[in-house]
């Protein structure tokens, strides 16, 4: 017998869950169905765990600065196994929370994957669901490559089975999770090289960014490879890994290798062609500024449709669809601009709007850029030489902010705000004319000449 709801979600992460439990609060029928982990990708193996490693990398950053500022530290040392025990543990009591969440929202919960049996019904381990709404937001999973020895390395899903820090790790790829990853690894001491195919890494952020990062990385002591790429992996007799890269004669030897050169959409598994929901090349589903398919009333969110794949961008994505399906908001979509992001980097790296060469061809000699670099205060007593930079893209006589890109300390935390203004329009008059708190870096963005 086939089970009928209002709202059928495919996907228990980040947008399965937000537009479930919105819809549900709306007084609509909903089940969602999940075959992993509650939470998604973020809780378990993204952004939750991650700014877990984060935070230790940070302290161990704080710990080498303490005797800047007169502590003596004889001796520390570091517990990557009692970290992870203490990390998953977290991880689990999420788990177990999101589980209470769907129930006390009134979403049932079925355990299993599904796969399209046509554009209404669904089928979960030989149980048949249908619904008048179904939402897919079943995200992405690591790429490994197809060549030969790839199965040696691991993923950033790996990363979090660690038991211990490598003595040497080789991580591929230069988007925002390789450089995460390579500054965590080497801060919490292992050997780092980071293989990039391209001349740098986080190709599509701005400029200032993106060369005063990999100064900071090759500074801090991590090596960037560039224009290289892994040919093949072999694994030796004493457990290492040997790499052959283009363009080096040598084989690098590690005993880790991460890959971090992208991700897979999760559509292939969902026998779509049933539905008749058209995909896009890559595996990502197309969809309009409502989060509608090609096929009425099957919808798709998150990691799996074509833009940002960000946590707070799938949340926003689901409520703003419960609301149009189920919260009489007929014109409700999630503005795709403006989005703020951060990349956890050492230092972090916090940006939103367009870079400079974006402005420059859509606004051409109406941009206007203001630029500062400068080393905190907080680092006037350490031995790192860490800068931070700052960098505010105007356009038109009124001096509209239409990007705001920063690297340094505390920036993780300093965008929120920042983001705010920019979304409502704030000009570089707006930010000048707002008194600066000191001493901090923030206020270097309200005194910019
Ligand atoms: C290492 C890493 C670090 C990250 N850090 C950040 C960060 O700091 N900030 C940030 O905003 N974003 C971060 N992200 C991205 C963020 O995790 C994703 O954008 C977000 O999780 C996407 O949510 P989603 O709901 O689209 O998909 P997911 O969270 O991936 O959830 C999809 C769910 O669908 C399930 N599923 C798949 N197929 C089926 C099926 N057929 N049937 C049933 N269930 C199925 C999966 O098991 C999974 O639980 C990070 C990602 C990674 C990998």
């Amino acid at each position: 017998m086939t089970k009928h709801y209002d709202l059928i979600v495919i996907g228990g992460g980040s947008g399965g869950l937000s537009v479930a439990e919105r819809a549900a609060r709306y007084g609509a029928r909903c089940a969602l169905i999940e075959g992993g982990r509650l939470g998604g990708t973020c809780v378990n193996v993204g952004c939750v765990p991650k700014k877990v490693m984060w935070y230790a990398a940070h302290l161990a950053h704080a710990l080498d600065d303490a005797p800047g500022y007169g502590f003596r530290l004889d001796y520390f040392d570091f517990d990557w196994r009692k970290l992870k025990i203490a990390r998953d543990r977290f991880v689990g009591e999420i788990n177990d929370w999101y589980q209470g969440y769907l129930a006390e929202a009134g979403v049932e919960l079925v355990r299993g994957f599904a796969r399209f049996v046509n554009a209404r019904t669904l089928d979960v381990d030989g149980e048949r669901f249908s619904a008048h709404h179904i939402v897919i937001a079943t995200g992405g999973r690591p790429r490994i490559p197809d060549l030969p020895g790839a199965e040696f390395g691991i993923t950033s899903d790996g990363f979090f089975e660690l038991e211990a820090c490598p003595p040497r790790i080789a991580i591929a790829g230069g988007g925002y999770i390789a450089v995460e990853l390579a500054g965590m690894l080497h801060t919490l001491g292992a050997e780092v090289t980071l293989l990039v195919r391209k001349g740098e890494v986080l190709r599509t952020f701005d400029a200032a960014i993106r060369e005063e990062l990999m100064l900071r990385l090759r500074q801090d002591g991590i090596n960037v490879v560039t224009r290289t790429e892994i040919r093949a992996v072999a694994r030796l007799a004493k457990g290492a890994l040997n790499l052959h890269c283009a363009g080096r004669d040598k084989p690098l030897e590690t005993d880790t290798l991460l890959w971090a050169i992208g991700r897979i959409p999760n559509t292939d598994t969902l026998n779509l062609g049933a539905a008749n929901v058209k995909l896009n090349a890559d595996g990502t589903i197309p969809t309009d500024p409502y989060q509608n398919t090609d096929v009425p009333q099957i919808y798709a969110l998150g990691d799996i449709a074509e833009r940002f794949h960000l946590t707070p961008v799938a949340i926003a994505a689901g409520r703003r669809l419960a609301d149009r399906l189920f919260g009489q908001q007929p014109e409700r979509r999630l503005a795709y601009e403006n989005i703020p992001s951060v990349v956890f980097s050492h230092p972090p790296i916090g940006t939103i709007g367009l870079t400079e060469e974006e402005a420059r061809a859509h606004h051409g000699e109406a941009v206007r850029v203001y630029q500062t670099r400068f080393r905190p205060m907080y680092h006037a007593f350490t031995a790192r030489p860490t800068h931070t930079l700052m960098k505010l893209v105007c356009v038109g006589p009124e001096e509209k902010i239409v990007g705001c890109h920063l690297i340094g300390e505390g920036v993780d935390e300093m965008l929120q705000g920042f983001a705010v203004a920019v979304r409502m329009g704030a000009t570089k008059r707006d930010f000048d004319d707002t008194v600066a708190i000191h001493p901090t870096s923030a206020e270097e963005l309200v005194t910019m000449r």
